[in-house]
């Protein structure tokens, strides 16, 4: 089916993307098999995105970035990091862009702006989001880490876990108690403060070992009488559950959205190689069985991206709801798991194999039912939208 969803702005900002995925990541050039064994992306990728002009897009012009509030361009990059085969956020330039940079360019004071989003732009600043406890996910507003006023810092003190881009990150949008638990609202109790790299009492963990995803960095972090100046505070105190529940439905439909183009992209090698393959003297691809599969996941993929599509349309109107993005990130990511599942199925031994594109995808598409709220919570969100 057609997609009207794009205009040729974004054909030709696809164009320069997939060149730079060629020329740096997955080309003769390009090192993702180096990066996904080292379990890191390196810093300069950031600085070369940057170049290409592929981190930020939405920043103003007067902070290096070119204005563009248009998240197709942010599909565009998902979409051809999925078709190369390495996931958008295995270059973790994705979490920078779509998740991240919405607090810097919303909750930031104008000192703000001027102190970091110019490193945004260009790669030489890299961000990363830490809500996650080790004691707790879902329950955001049962977190632990705690920031006490003193004079003009905050104490910090307390733990995160599973944070992408952990190791790499220079400016970490942390979510801490700054409350004392007295409101009625427990979510009051909640800030925002950004903590930079180097400040005192700021120690990263282990890079964790994943099951996929594993160019991504994800690590531990700690804050023992760590000192953060008041002016990192990222809008007001007190304000920090509203702001991240604000910002999750662009965070969902990010996920949502990379989760159909990476199921997108395992039907693609796999309607290749069932070409290709042969068993019992014809293609693999012409058994009925084989057929019906793929008939089914092209039919499933088809219908998910004209959903996506519909909700960028929303997200760029600002009109989307919570409820649609917990749809779509609970919808689209169970569809990329089963098509991953099914398309390995299709390549036999072979999908079992790391070198197969189709492998990683598989090992990478598991965590996507678990991160940016467990799909359990996002049929939370849904069904209380019914009244229920
Ligand atoms: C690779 C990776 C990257 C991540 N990146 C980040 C990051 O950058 N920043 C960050 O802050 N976090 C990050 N996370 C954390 C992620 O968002 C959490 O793992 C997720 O929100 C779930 O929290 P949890 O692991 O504590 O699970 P828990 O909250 O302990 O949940 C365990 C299970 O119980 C279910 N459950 C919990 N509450 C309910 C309920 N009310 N009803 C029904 N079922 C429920 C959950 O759905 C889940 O199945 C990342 C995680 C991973 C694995």
């Amino acid at each position: 089916m057609r997609r009207r969803l794009f205009e040729d702005l974004h054909e030709d900002f696809r164009a320069s993307f997939r060149t730079f995925l060629e020329r740096e990541v997955v080309g003769e050039q390009g090192r993702y098999g180096e990066w996904e064994r080292a379990g890191i992306v390196p810093r300069e990728v950031f600085a070369l995105a940057g170049r290409g002009g592929f981190l930020a897009m939405a920043a103003p012009e007067r902070y290096g970035g070119v204005g563009a509030e248009d998240f197709r361009l942010n599909l565009v990059i998902g979409e051809e990091a999925q078709r190369a085969g390495v996931g958008s956020f295995g270059l973790g330039i994705t979490l920078h862009n779509d998740i991240c940079l919405p607090y810097f360019l919303i909750y930031c004071d104008e000192r703000q702006r001027e102190r970091w989003l110019p490193g945004i732009v260009s790669g030489e600043l890299i961000t990363a989001i830490a809500m996650t406890e080790p004691g707790m996910g879902s329950d955001l507003a049962s977190m632990s880490t705690r920031a006490r006023r003193d004079g003009d810092e905050y104490v910090v003190d307390g733990a995160k876990t599973f944070i992408t881009n952990g190791i790499n990150a220079d400016l970490v949008i942390t979510a801490v108690k700054t409350g004392t638990g007295g409101h009625e609202n427990r979510h009051r109790d909640v800030s925002l403060v950004v903590i930079e790299r180097g400040m005192e009492g700021f120690e990263r963990g282990r890079n964790l070992e994943k099951v996929g995803q594993h160019a991504q960095d994800t690590a531990e972090l700690s804050f023992s009488q760590g000192r953060v100046p008041i002016a990192n505070l990222l809008g007001e105190e007190g304000e920090g559950f509203r702001y991240l529940v604000s910002n999750l439905p662009q965070e969902r439909l990010s996920i949502a959205a990379s989760a159909v183009a990476a199921a997108e992209a395992a039907l693609e090698w796999t309607l290749h190689y069932v070409r290709e393959r042969h068993a019992f003297g014809q293609p693999i691809g012409s058994f009925q069985a084989s057929r019906f599969t793929l008939a089914e996941l092209r039919g499933e993929v088809d219908i998910a991206r004209a959903f996506i599509d519909r909700c960028v349309e929303a997200l760029n109107a600002g009109e989307l709801t919570p409820e649609d993005a917990a749809s779509a990130k609970w919808w689209c990511t169970e569809l990329q798991g089963r098509v991953a599942d099914r398309c390995l199925q299709l390549f036999g031994g072979y999908g079992y194999m790391l070198e197969y594109p189709i492998a990683r995808a598989w090992a990478d598409a598991r965590v996507t039912r678990i991160y940016g709220g467990a799909n359990e919570i996002m049929k939370e969100i849904v069904g209380r939208s019914l009244g229920l």
